[in-house]
């Protein structure tokens, strides 16, 4: 076994904070990964209404990299208003998100708008925490989406906070074709 080989080892990774690129860095690293031969399980909590490009292009990568929206793509915030139905979806995306990483059948797992989840109290942290602990050690999983939770950022490998310095949408132009969506 190589150097490489021996030390190789499954990563935590977060992108978190209020600028664009988090979900989009995510998608960046997976395709790194599938060049390297590895099998990438993108899950995007929360969305489903919109028709994202990515969709298309991971389709080109067959089994290796697989994309599934596991939301309907839009959200009422605030404790007494959540749909219970937003809830069902997303008890639903953790379920499988849960046993995509236990299985082994995948060396990545991207958890995409999880942290909104989580921030909404849709899900409980410490579920997600307990499966990270626990998880085959070679499993990378990145999870991505504003205010990540302290106890995922504490278990956390590599945490990055996408900071925003400005952004189209101040300027009043809508959200735009393979830049947005
Ligand atoms: P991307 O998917 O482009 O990498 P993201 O994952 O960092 O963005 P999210 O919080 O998931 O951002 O929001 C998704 C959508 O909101 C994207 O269309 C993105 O362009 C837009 N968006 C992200 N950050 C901002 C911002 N600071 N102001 C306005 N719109 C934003
Ligand atoms: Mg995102």
């Amino acid at each position: 076994m190589s150097t490489e080989e021996s030390s190789r080892r499954g990563l935590i990774l977060i992108n978190t904070g209020p600028g664009k690129g988090k979900t989009t860095a995510a998608m960046g690293t997976a395709l790194r990964a599938v060049g390297n031969g590895m099998r990438v399980l993108m899950l995007q909590f929360l969305k489903g209404s919109w028709h994202y490009g990515e969709l298309d292009s991971t389709q080109a990568f067959g089994q290796n990299f697989v994309l599934k929206q596991m939301g309907r793509g839009f959200v009422k915030v605030g404790g007494a208003e959540t749909d219970p139905e937003d809830i069902r979806m997303v008890q639903a995306a953790w379920v499988e998100a849960r046993e995509a990483i236990m299985s082994g059948e995948w060396d990545m797992v991207v958890l995409d708008e999880i942290n909104y989840a989580i921030g909404y109290g849709m899900l409980d942290p410490a579920e997600v925490v307990e499966t990270l602990r626990n998880r085959p050690e070679m499993v990378h999983v990145i999870l991505t989406g504003r205010n990540a939770h302290p106890s995922l950022v504490e278990i956390a490998d590599t945490v990055t906070e996408m900071r925003e310095v400005k952004h189209a949408y101040q300027k009043g132009i809508l959200a735009q074709r393979g830049i947005e969506f």
